[in-house]
């Protein structure tokens, strides 16, 4: 294992962070169970003062593909996944374009676009040095309790890479924006949309510095440059007031922040 330092204003999808020192692990290291794991950033609020961090390393980015069954490497891109199964014809990744990040971050996330999830489609997860089968991890909307460091996932794969479902995801996204982000802010509530809620309590296009409930998709927080942590915490915490006053519904985030109590 070695140090890295990663500026996270540059290496997190929202852009903002400060250079923080994280662990790389390779491949054979022993792994701490003193530092939280992180993938790409997609889904996180990194603080100025983040508890200890850690990473898989690029040991950990493979794709194997043998007698039915692929074996995926935790610090793979999901690009390269969705290119390997549109290259080997294989059924069922389509849903994960468009979802940044890294493996690892999908399965902790159970990621997924309406219907389809990561965990729907896998078999397996080896999580701290073993496998472990799907049906004895705890999971759903949005949450998977890995209950540690998933390095490598299996899944038995079938034939028919959808092109069609393909180009239907990729429509489905139009909507959203641009802008720097970490995905949808909030998770939606059961049977409601966050994006409607956030709207409905004014706060559609509303700003602080330059973090701004995005004027696109209002369960998006943007940052239009140089926006900070603090920030994006105050309108995180402005829409939960807002909502729960108004229409008595505890929204709960998707995004994770990260900051030492
Ligand atoms: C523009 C945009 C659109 C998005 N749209 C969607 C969407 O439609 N649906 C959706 O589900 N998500 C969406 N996201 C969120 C994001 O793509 C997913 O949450 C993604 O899976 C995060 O992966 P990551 O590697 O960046 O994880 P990170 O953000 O780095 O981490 C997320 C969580 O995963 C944990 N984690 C990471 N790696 C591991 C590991 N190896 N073992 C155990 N735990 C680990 C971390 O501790 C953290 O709790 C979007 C994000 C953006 C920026």
């Amino acid at each position: 294992m070695y140090t890295k330092t990663i500026d996270f204003s540059k290496f997190s999808s929202i852009k903002v962070g400060v250079p923080i020192e994280v662990l790389m692990i390779e491949r054979g290291d022993e792994i701490p169970k003193d530092r939280l794991i992180i993938g790409h950033a997609n889904n996180l609020l990194v603080s100025s003062n983040p508890p200890p961090l850690m990473m898989l390393s690029k040991d950990f980015a493979f794709i194997e593909l043998e007698d039915g069954l692929l074996i995926v490497g935790c610090a793979t891109p999901t690009g390269k996944l969705l290119s390997f199964a549109k290259k080997n014809n294989l059924a069922g990744f389509e849903f994960i374009s468009k979802l940044p990040g890294s493996i690892g971050g999908m399965l902790a996330m159970n990621a997924g676009v309406k219907s389809y999830e990561i965990f729907n489609i896998l078999d397996a997860i080896k999580i701290d040095g073993e496998w472990v089968e799907k049906e004895s991890i705890e999971h759903g909307y949005r949450f998977a309790k890995l209950g540690g460091v998933a390095t490598e996932v299996r899944f038995k794969v079938t034939e028919g890479f959808s092109q069609e479902l393909l180009n239907e995801l990729i429509n489905l996204r139009a909507n959203q924006p641009k802008t720097a982000s970490a995905g949808s802010a909030f998770k939606n509530p059961e049977g409601d949309h966050a994006g409607r809620l956030i709207e409905e309590v004014g706060l559609k296009g509303v700003s602080k510095g330059a973090m701004e409930w995005s004027t696109v998709h209002a369960n998006f927080l943007v940052n239009h440059g140089g926006g900070t942590f603090e920030d994006a915490k105050y309108l995180i915490n402005l829409a939960k007031e807002r909502v729960l006053e108004k229409f008595g519904v505890a929204l709960v985030e998707e995004v994770q922040f990260l900051e030492e109590i």
